[in-house]
This record gives structure tokens, sequence and C-alpha cells, in this order.
């Protein structure tokens, strides 16, 4: 089965690359040299009804499927990966509330994430709970009314930024990562601080930091799901998610193909353009055959997460496994048919190959991906 778009889809891939290609391919650079949080960015995307895409529409969204965000993602990643970043996140962040919070509790945050009146993080990884996430160590101790969170975040995209945090800490050591539940804990709570901002190989718009929560009181309705429930939440979260990095990773491919091809029609060595040797040409078929590969693997999980599918997880993994690799692959050759060209900062392909280096790792690295894969493929033995 191939994963076409329909006509609106493909309109709205138009529109988003015109839109990229007027506001924000003019400030991908600066991003990158400045490394601050483009809100300038953050604004165009809200203005444009962007940050809500995914969000249903009872809670101020759209209800877009994910086969659409995907298209945005991946146009918007074409240009500026930072840019494409404040759009995956703001999803990320607010599937946990739209998959297993209460009725108020959507109503009391998705409007605001959808709208962008404020950001959004998701807030898994600790220090010593990286690719085990369920080692989770920020507990969660009941009290009257809610919960008391004690713990450290770390690697949290948006932290600071953001006023709402889906966040998964530990409820009950005794039950393992049965013991883990999700909550919603705002910013301006006491105890919740923000620790080490990282300084970053690529991404360098996005902010990125470590969060603190000492004795930090959340109200029993803001837990997601039921108690114990947290990392179901939190798988469910990443399969539906990994196909929009995926799409992410295709764009900064489909991005540096583009300089790419551009580059080897205008360069000229040895009296003609190095796209009439050989050797530059078949790099570049390679090149183009990886990104449709690509593509159909990240449309396809998208589509079967759409479906509420049974085999979204390895499908969403291998897209995400697969996408990341050939952004890694396609930026770095890229980079090769620029010459000493690409290295340097005045073309975009060294800021891209260090982009496209964290898809490979973020929302489990490429090494869990294959784990998961390999689970379902071998089953218990
Ligand atoms: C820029 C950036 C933004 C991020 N944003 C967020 C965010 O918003 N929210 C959030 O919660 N997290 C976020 N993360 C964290 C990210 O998801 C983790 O970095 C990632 O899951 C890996 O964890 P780790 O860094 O602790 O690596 P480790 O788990 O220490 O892995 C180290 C190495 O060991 C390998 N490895 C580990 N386990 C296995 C295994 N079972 N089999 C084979 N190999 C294995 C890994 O693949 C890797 O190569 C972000 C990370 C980055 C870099």
């Amino acid at each position: 089965m191939v994963y076409a778009l329909t006509e609106e889809q493909e309109a709205l891939r138009g529109q988003i690359r015109q839109m990229a290609l007027e506001k924000v391919a003019p400030r991908a650079a600066e991003i990158d040299r400045e490394g601050v949080y483009p809100w300038d960015m953050q604004k165009l995307l809200a203005g444009n009804d962007l940050l809500g895409l995914a969000i249903p529409q009872d809670y101020g969204g759209s209800g877009a499927s994910l086969l659409t965000n995907c298209v945005v993602a991946e146009e918007l990643a074409r240009t500026c990966a930072t840019t494409s970043l404040i759009f995956v996140v703001q999803k990320l962040a607010a599937y946990p509330i739209v998959l297993a919070g209460s009725e108020e509790t959507k109503k009391k945050y998705l409007p605001r994430v959808a709208s962008g009146e404020c950001l959004a993080s998701f807030c898994l990884t600790e220090r010593k709970a990286g690719s085990d996430a369920g080692a989770t160590q920020t507990m969660a101790k009941a009290v009257d009314g809610g919960y008391v969170l004690n713990g450290e975040k770390c690697f949290i995209t948006n932290g600071g930024l953001a006023e709402v945090y889906s966040t998964f800490a530990m409820t009950d050591p005794d039950k393992g990562v049965r013991g883990i539940s999700a909550f919603v804990v705002e910013k301006d709570c006491e105890g919740f601080s923000v620790g080490h901002i990282e300084d970053k190989m690529g991404l360098r718009g996005a902010q990125v930091s470590e969060i603190m929560f000492e004795d930090c009181f959340v109200p029993e309705e803001n837990m997601l799901g039921g108690r114990g429930e947290g990392f179901t939440v939190a798988m469910k979260t990443l399969d539906n998610s990994r196909p929009l990095v995926g799409a992410q990773a295709l764009g900064i491919a489909q991005g540096a193909l583009d300089v790419a091809v551009d580059w080897a029609r205008e360069r000229e060595q040895f009296g003609s353009p190095i796209g009439k040797l050989q050797g530059i040409q078949f790099l570049l078929a390679d090149m183009k055959t990886q990104v449709e590969a690509a593509r159909q693997l990240v449309y396809r999980s998208a589509t079967l997460s759409d479906m509420n599918h049974p085999d979204l997880s390895i499908n969403s993994a291998m897209a995400k496994l697969f996408a990341s690799d050939v952004a890694m692959k396609v930026t770095t050759d890229a980079v090769q048919v620029l010459g000493g060209y690409g290295y340097m900062k005045d073309h975009p392909l060294e800021r891209m190959m260090r982009d496209a280096k964290v898809t490979q790792i973020y929302e489990g690295t490429n090494q869990v991906q294959r784990v998961v894969i390999s689970r379902r493929l071998l089953g218990k033995i």
C-alpha cells in the first residue's frame, strides 16, 4: 500500500512551503547562530493556527490527522529544524493530556496550548532514566488533595519556557513501571524550578533544560489517567509522536537534497557542471531514493496512528529509525556534494547535518527503536 496525500494535504504542503520560504528560511541561519529561542517563529506558527493542529476541535485545536501534522513538520524542517521542533513538541507534550486527561483538565489546558498562548513540555527523561525510562526516580507522594513531587528531569525541550509540563513520576516504587503516574504540572507551582540550560550541537534555537521538583504540590485532578498508568501514557504518546520525529528527519533530508541538487547544476569544475559527473549523479540518485523510502515509512506510520492500528508501535519505530538514519546520511552526502563549501557556515548544510543528528537520539535512540522492532518481531523467546 502506497501512502499518497489527499489534494487538501498537498495544498497545505504548498502553503507551508510558501510560508517557510518567505518567513522561516531567512531566519534559519540566524536562529542557529544566536542560539536563542525564536519567539517570532512560535508566533508565526501560532498565528497560522498550527500549534493546535493535532489537538481535537472540542479543545480549541483543528483535530487534523497525524499524517497532516507530518506534512507540516516535514515542510518546516526542510528549511529550519528548530522551527519544526516548536511544532513537534507542542503536539508531543499535549498528547498525554489529550489521551488521558479528565474533561476538566483538557478544557483547562488544551485551548491555551492549541492557541500557542502557552508552550508545553514533555517531562520524562532523568539523568539515571534515559533509554530506561521506567527507572524514573522522581517521586510523587500522595498527600491530602494531591501529590507532592520531588526529583529532577533533564534534557526537557521548552524547559523553562513552557507553562504546562506533562510529567512522569513514581507513585508506587514497589510496582516498577506500573508504579509510574502522569501529571500536568504548571510552571508557577511552588517547588518547580529550572536548572541547567543545555548548550547543544544542533537545534540551537530550542531551549532544553533540567527541571527540578522540590516538594512541588500537584492537585489530584492533575493526574493523567489512573494511578500507575503513567508509563503506558508515556509509551502511547511516543508511539504517536515518533512519526512526527520521522517527518522532521525527512524534512531535514529533503532540505539537504534540495541544496545539493541546485549546487550540482550550478557548480562547474573541469569545464562543466559537477552534476554531469556520474559520481555526483549516483550520489544524488541514492539520496533521492532514500528520502522517498523514508517518506513512505513516515506516512505509513502516521496513517496507522490515524487508524488506531495495533501495529502502530513497530511501524512508528521503523519510521523514526529509518528516516533519522536517512537524514544523517543524506545531510552528510549533501555536504560532500558541495565540497569545501558544504563545510562552511555560509551554506546551510553543516547546520542541517548537526540538526539531523538529534533525530537519531530523542524520543528513544535508534538502538531503542531496534529493541522495539525486534521485540515485536520475535515475541517472547
Ligand atoms: C536535544 C534533545 C532534546 C530532548 N528533549 C526531551 C524532552 O523534551 N523530554 C524528554 O523527556 N526527553 C528529552 N530528551 C531526552 C532523550 O529522549 C534521551 O536523550 C534519549 O532517550 C536517550 O537517553 P540518554 O540520553 O540518557 O542515553 P542513554 O540511555 O544513556 O544511552 C546511551 C547509549 O546507550 C544505548 N542504549 C541504551 N539502552 C540500550 C539498549 N537497551 N540496547 C542497545 N543500546 C542501548 C543508547 O542507544 C545510546 O547509544 C531530549 C534529548 C535531546 C538530545
